[in-house]
C-alpha cells in the first residue's frame, strides 16, 4: 500500500523513527548508567500495536491506573517490567504488582493502609512520590498558574517524612526508591538538575538508602534545538554526582512518552469540500482538531500538502477546518498559498503525543492506523464503529 491509498482520516505509525527514539534513548542512559530502564508513559499514547513494540523493545510500561496496568500486561509487559504510579491504582492491582516486583511508587494515603494486606512472612519493595513544588525549585521552568503540583507527598510541611514512616512501621516492607516527575513548561535541562539536588536533599536528611531513583518524564524528543536525549541524561548523571550519589548503586529509570511517541506519528486528512462565506474560502477537511489538538491549544502544526494537481491560483486566506459540528473546530489558516481543492491531502506530522488517548468519541470514533514499514503501508486499528462502542 502506498500512501495515496490510505483511506482518510487516518494516523500513521512511522515504525523506523519509534525504533530510532527507543534505541537512541537507550544508548544515552547505557553510556551512564550501569542500572537503568525506560518505562515509556502509556497514557501519552495507548495504541496497544505500538505498545508491543516497545515492549520488544526492552522498555518497561509506566502505568497510572488499573486500567492501564491491565493493558500493560495484555499486550505482554511482565510484572517486573512495570512501573506503577498515580491516584488510579485500586487495591487489588497495587498488591498484584508489589507482590511480582513491579515498581510501585505510592502516592495516596490509602495506598499506605492497603500494605497491610500484603503477607507478614514476605519482604516487599515500594516507592513514594515526592510532589514537587516547581515554582519552589525551578521556577523559571514553571506553568502560569501550575507552579505548585497536586501530586506525592510534600517534603516541606513534613507529610512526606510522616508517610515515609509508617510504611516503614510495615517491617516486611522497605522504601525503594523515590519517585519525581514535572512536565515543565521549558522542558530545560535545568529541570533536571533541579529536580536531582532536590531529590538528594531529601535522601541526605531523611537518611535513605535506596535501589532506585526515577526522574519521571516531561522531556523533549528529537526536536530540533531543544535538549537531546542524551544532553538530558548526562544531566542527571552529574547532577546526582556532583551530590555525591553512587550511581553505581542506584536503578535510574526515567519515564518519557512525549519524547518517544509525539514524532513517530503523523494525520493524514482529506479536503472534502470548499466554500465562500462572504469574503473567506472556507477548507472543510475529513479530520477534526480533536484528532490533532485535543487541548485547542497549538498555534499551528508541522504539516505538508499532498495535491492532486498544480495550483495556480493564489488567494490571500484559506481557512481549513474539521468536520466536526463544532463552530470552533478550526485548524489553521493558510496564508497567500495555492487554493486547496477537494482531494488534496493534509499530512500533520509529529502528533503521537496526547492526541489519539484524549480524542473525545465525538461524531466519529476512532480512526484508523497504518504502520508505516519499508515495504509500504499496512493497517495496524481499523476504524471504530458502533459494534465497537455499543459492546
Ligand atoms: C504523563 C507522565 C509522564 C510522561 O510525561 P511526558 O511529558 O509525556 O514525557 C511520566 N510520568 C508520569 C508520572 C506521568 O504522569
Amino acid at each position: 500500500m502506498q500512501l495515496s491509498n490510505l483511506k482518510t482520516p487516518c494516523f500513521i505509525l512511522d515504525s523506523d523513527k519509534l525504533v530510532s527514539n527507543v534505541l537512541e534513548f537507550k544508548r544515552a542512559l547505557n553510556s551512564r548508567f550501569s542500572n537503568h530502564c525506560i518505562g515509556y508513559s502509556i497514557k501519552t499514547n495507548s495504541l496497544p500495536y505500538m505498545l508491543h513494540m516497545l515492549n520488544e523493545l526492552g522498555c518497561y510500561a509506566e502505568v497510572v491506573s488499573y486500567t492501564e496496568y491491565a493493558l500493560a500486561l495484555q499486550v505482554g509487559f511482565e510484572k517486573s517490567h512495570i512501573v506503577y504510579n498515580g491516584p488510579a491504582k485500586d487495591k487489588e492491582t497495587f498488591l498484584d504488582a508489589i507482590k511480582n516486583g513491579a515498581y510501585v511508587n505510592i502516592d495516596t494515603k490509602r495506598e499506605i493502609e492497603w500494605l497491610n494486606d500484603l503477607n507478614k512472612q514476605h519482604s516487599y519493595k515500594v516507592g513514594i512520590r515526592v510532589n514537587l513544588n516547581l515554582g519552589k525549585i525551578s521556577p523559571e521552568d514553571a506553568k502560569e498558574g501550575e507552579s505548585d503540583s497536586r501530586f506525592g507527598f510534600s517534603f516541606e510541611n513534613g507529610e512526606l517524612e510522616e508517610a515515609i514512616n509508617k510504611i516503614q512501621l510495615c517491617k516486611n516492607v522497605k522504601l525503594g526508591g523515590l519517585h519525581l516527575h514535572r512536565t515543565s513548561l521549558t522542558r530545560s535541562l535545568n529541570v533536571y538538575r533541579n529536580i536531582c539536588k532536590y531529590a538528594i536533599r531529601i535522601i541526605n536528611s531523611l537518611g535513605l538508602e535506596l535501589d532506585y531513583i526515577d526522574v519521571g518524564g516531561g522531556y523533549f524528543g528529537d526536536k530540533p534545538n531543544a535538549p537531546t536525549y542524551k544532553e538530558y541524561v548526562d544531566t542527571i548523571y552529574s547532577s546526582l554526582l556532583e551530590e555525591g550519589i553512587d550511581v553505581s548503586k542506584m536503578k535510574v529509570i526515567v519515564e518519557p512518552g512525549n519524547a518517544i511517541v509525539a514524532s513517530p506519528f503523523s494525520f493524514l486528512s482529506e479536503i472534502i469540500d470548499t466554500k465562500k462565506i462572504g469574503d473567506s474560502q472556507i477548507i472543510v477537511t475529513d479530520g477534526s482538531r480533536n484528532d490533532v489538538d485535543p487541548f485547542f491549544l497549538k498555534k499551528d502544526y508541522f504539516k505538508s500538502f499532498i495535491r492532486k494537481q498544480e495550483e495556480k491560483v493564489f488567494i490571500d486566506s484559506q481557512m481549513v477546518v474539521g468536520c466536526s459540528c463544532l463552530e470552533y473546530d478550526k485548524l489553521f489558516t493558510l496564508q497567500n498559498q495555492p487554493l486547496l481543492n477537494v482531494g488534496d491531502r493534509i499530512l500533520y506530522q509529529n502528533v503521537g503525543a496526547y492526541t489519539m488517548t484524549l480524542s473525545p468519541l465525538f461524531i466519529r470514533f476512532f480512526p484508523r492506523v497504518y504502520l508505516k514499514t519499508l515495504n509500504g503501508y499496512e493497517i495496524i486499528r481499523e476504524e471504530w464503529t458502533v459494534n465497537d462502542l455499543k459492546q
